[in-house]
């Protein structure tokens, strides 16, 4: 994802991160949400599937796609860190 940002008639592109959550295999062991360094994630207030009150994405804006969400989640449920 991008950032087009335009000051003084010149186009900047900040390039951002995003990640892809698949609610259906989270547990809810939150591991995500304190490995996050952005605030990005938060818990649902919806129970999935597996009747867990998954973590669920809350500001991708503020991704930076460091990808520390997904490396610390033991169910491989952040599927896609883009950068
Ligand atoms: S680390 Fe994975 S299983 Fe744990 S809350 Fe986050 S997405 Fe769910
Ligand atoms: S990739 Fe980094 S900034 Fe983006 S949600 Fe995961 S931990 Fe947070």
């Amino acid at each position: 994802m991008s950032v087009v940002i335009y000051r003084k008639n010149i186009k900047q592109v900040y390039f951002m991160g995003r990640i892809v959550l698949n609610r259906e295999k989270c547990k809810a062991c939150y591991l995500c949400i304190e490995a996050c360094p952005n605030k990005v994630l938060d818990r649902d207030t919806e129970v999935n599937g597996l009747g867990y009150y998954p973590a669920k994405v809350v500001g991708n804006q503020n991704c930076v796609g460091c990808a520390m969400c997904a490396r610390v989640c033991p169910d491989i449920a952040i599927e896609k860190v883009y950068r």
